[in-house]
């Protein structure tokens, strides 16, 4: 079963030739979740192929720019390109005002529902669970609240003869 990561960057805050600002996807069992959407993240999922439409949540370690930048052109994206289904942004509480600024300011009413959800900067507290994956919260030092996320796969069906947790990746935001 597919559980794979793809590090589309890995700079920081100032930009550099060819290293974009944090970005990394996870595709499991075909859903996608990007961790952290720095600016550019579009271009280098465009050049990895990826379907913006494919990625059901978003989480953001953080509101320091490098890792949150390209959401709204992402946003923006999957609106044009008539994206109908729920996207879901997990991160600090900041994040919602910041997107909603951004729409509103430029009167966009998006075609797709946002559902925006914070969780506990503790380590262990449940950020979301879905028929693929439990996700934690990794509480990082940093100068603003930041957050790791680990995403331990879910169990198989027990037709596929797997009953246990069968595998975890810890991602630790860059900071
Ligand atoms: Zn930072």
């Amino acid at each position: 079963m597919r559980f794979d990561v793809t590090t589309l960057g890995t700079g920081a805050a100032l930009a550099a030739r060819g290293r974009y600002p944090s970005a990394q996807l996870l595709n499991i069992r075909e859903r996608l979740y990007l961790v952290d959407c720095g600016e550019g993240t579009q271009e280098r999922l465009r050049q990895a192929g990826i379907n913006f439409g494919s990625i059901a949540r978003v989480l953001v370690s953080h509101m320091h720019g490098d890792h949150y930048l390209g959401l709204m052109g992402l946003i923006s994206s999957m609106h044009l390109q008539g994206r109908t289904t729920a996207l879901y942004l997990h991160g600090p509480a900041e994040l919602r005002e910041v997107i909603e600024l951004q729409l509103r300011v430029s009167r966009t009413y998006l075609r797709f529902p946002l559902h925006y959800a914070t969780h506990e900067h503790r380590t262990g507290a449940p950020v979301f669970t879905d028929n693929r994956v439990e996700v934690t919260a990794l509480a990082l030092d940093h100068r603003l609240e930041c957050t790791g996320y680990l995403f331990r796969e879910a169990p198989l069906p027990a037709s596929c003869g797997v009953t246990s947790w069968s595998r975890s990746h810890c991602m630790r935001a860059r900071l």
